[in-house]
């Protein structure tokens, strides 16, 4: 049999919004009824590479429920608490999974890494219908934990799936995760077999590659692409630059979604609930 190479969908421009405490990040989406993106509800980037850019200030304490949201850092760090006593430093190469489940509050800080400069990104995924209730968890994964794959000009750091016989740290998601920094260099190519069925996002941040199921799609970063159904992800650096790119798949739950804020559920009255849980001081339970 044939395997099929997917083909370029969609080529979004992110822009730029304004979140937390004044945070100024790059959207390409964000949770919306419609669920265009099922599992995966948002991806932010956030870089501040910019002294007008002014102070820092975060995320300050915030509620989550039904989600998940992957803290994946490039440069400088995050610091982070939270209501499970959780508290730490997110840093250049680390991946914090969370797992907010039925309640979890937390506290989100960048911080400026030697360079001067953040960078890293945010992911939220869903949770299906039967696990939004559940309890919160994480996965916390340093930079050490997280495999290299790949040969000659491509380096696949692999922080859940599997990409030439290497798996990634992160395991046991609802959503079957893929999730990949793919960096290649000047005509480097790659490919990768995905389930049928599957959403799979890209989102290139550094250089010029070539996509799609004949290679021939030019993306110049910084853009995310949305892949069409297939088999198989084909990528190459253009000729006289690398690129560098997350891969990011995940299987859909197929359920109607209601996002709200920090929230997402599967129904109105579950969004009332967690608003009313919040005021009368439940919305955490450890
Ligand atoms: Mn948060």
């Amino acid at each position: 049999m044939t395997e099929v190479p997917r083909a370029v969908e969609k080529n979004i421009e992110p822009q730029m919004v304004i979140e937390g405490a004044g945070v100024l990040l790059r959207r390409s989406f964000g949770p919306s009824r419609e669920n265009l993106f099922d599992p995966f509800l948002l991806f932010d980037h956030f870089a501040f590479n910019d002294p007008i850019e002014g102070p820092l200030v975060g995320f300050p304490m915030h509620p989550h429920r039904g989600i998940e949201t992957v803290t994946y850092m490039l440069e400088g760090s995050t610091r982070h608490r939270d209501s499970l006593g959780n508290m730490g430093v997110i840093g250049p190469g680390d991946v914090q999974w969370m797992t907010s489940g039925r309640g979890i509050m937390h506290e989100e800080m960048p911080k400026r890494g030697p360079e001067g400069t953040v960078n890293g990104f945010q992911l939220w995924v869903n949770l299906p219908a039967a696990e939004k209730m559940g309890a919160p968890s994480y996965q916390e994964v340093s930079s050490e934990e997280i495999p290299t794959a790949g040969e000659n000009g491509a380096k696949v750091r692999v922080v859940a799936g599997r990409y030439a016989g290497v798996s990634g740290p992160v395991t046991e998601i609802a959503a079957q995760p893929l999730y990949m920094d793919v960096t290649l260099q000047a005509g480097e190519e790659f490919s990768l077999p995905v389930p049928a069925g599957h959403t799979v996002v890209a989102y290139v941040f550094e250089g010029r590659g070539l996509f799609g199921e004949g290679v021939d799609h030019i993306v110049d970063a910084v853009r995310m692409l949305v892949f069409g159904e297939g088999d198989l992800i084909l990528a190459r650096a253009a000729p006289n630059s690398h690129v560098r790119f997350m891969l990011v798949a995940g299987a859909p739950f197929g359920e109607p979604i209601v996002p709200y804020g920090p929230f997402v559920m599967n129904t109105e009255a579950e969004i009332k609930q967690a608003l009313s849980d919040l005021r009368d001081g439940t919305f955490v339970q450890n």
